[in-house]
């Protein structure tokens, strides 16, 4: 589904992704981690192009993202992505938050937007809260609008990017088990987290990241069990 190959990404002299191959099989699930700063961000943003890769080569399902004649838009549509700071739009509803671009981008009617929104926001536990404004809401209520909002739009592929660092500690269990049922449904999931215990249970894999360099590409009771790499066993000792 994901294929990244020999990716570099600079920002002025800084080398922040040097050179990273790997690839993410449909229905996969992978865990990113390692250290902070050591790219982790950078290399999500690539593969939505968020950040535009200074090299190398990454596809989603048979379409390069990288050629130039790609249109970026059109690949956004198909990788939904959730941060760390959910980014609600504060003046819409739960449900407007949810149907906005599937009107706008996809030419859903509203009446089709909003069935499925709230079948959605149903998903996460959500549809009391459809006529709430974001301002109302906890902020593991925020962050499972904003995973209901991305699945609107029917993606491939869903990226998070540290989806439970914002959340107070009671709030992060809630958020964690609606992208457990969205793994089990087969959608195919890049997780930046610090969560290990997440990691180890639900992903396929886990991505060691550290320096700008996948240093470790290994299932999770591998990786956990034995890391290969000193840097791996330092940076699994200060976590767990
Ligand atoms: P992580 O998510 O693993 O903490 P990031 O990908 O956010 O790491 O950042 C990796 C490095 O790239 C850091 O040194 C960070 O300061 C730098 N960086 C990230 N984004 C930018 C940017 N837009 N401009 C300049 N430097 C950046
Ligand atoms: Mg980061």
């Amino acid at each position: 589904m994901i294929k990244v190959e020999d990716l570099h990404k600079s920002f002025g002299k800084l080398e922040v992704l040097k050179g990273i191959t790997t690839t993410i099989k449909q229905g996969e699930v992978v865990a990113v981690i390692g250290p902070s700063g050591s790219g982790k961000s950078t290399f999500l943003r690539c593969l939505n192009l968020l950040e535009e890769p200074t090299r190398g080569r990454i596809w989603i399902g048979d379409q390069e993202i990288t050629d130039k004649k790609t249109n970026i838009m059109k690949v956004r549509q198909h990788v939904g992505m959730v941060f760390q700071h959910f980014h609600l739009f504060p003046h819409m509803t739960v449900l407007e938050n949810v149907t906005y671009a599937p009107i706008k981008v996809k030419g859903m009617t509203k009446a089709e937007a909003e069935a499925k929104g709230i079948e959605l926001l149903k998903k996460v536990g959500l549809e009391q809260k459809a006529n709430e404004y974001p301002s109302r809401l906890s902020g593991g209520q925020k962050q499972r609008v904003a995973i209901a909002r991305a699945l609107a739009m029917s993606p491939d592929v869903m990226l998070f990017d540290e989806p439970t660092s914002a959340l107070d500690p009671e709030m992060v269990k809630e958020v964690l088990e609606v992208m457990k049922s969205l793994a089990h449904t087969g959608m195919t999931m890049a997780i930046v987290t610090h969560e290990m215990g997440f990691a180890r249970e639900v992903a396929d894999r886990v991505l060691f990241l550290d320096g700008g360099q996948l240093v470790e590409d290994a299932p999770p009771h591998e990786f956990f069990a034995s890391p290969k790499s000193k840097r791996a066993q330092e940076f699994l000792e200060k976590m767990l």
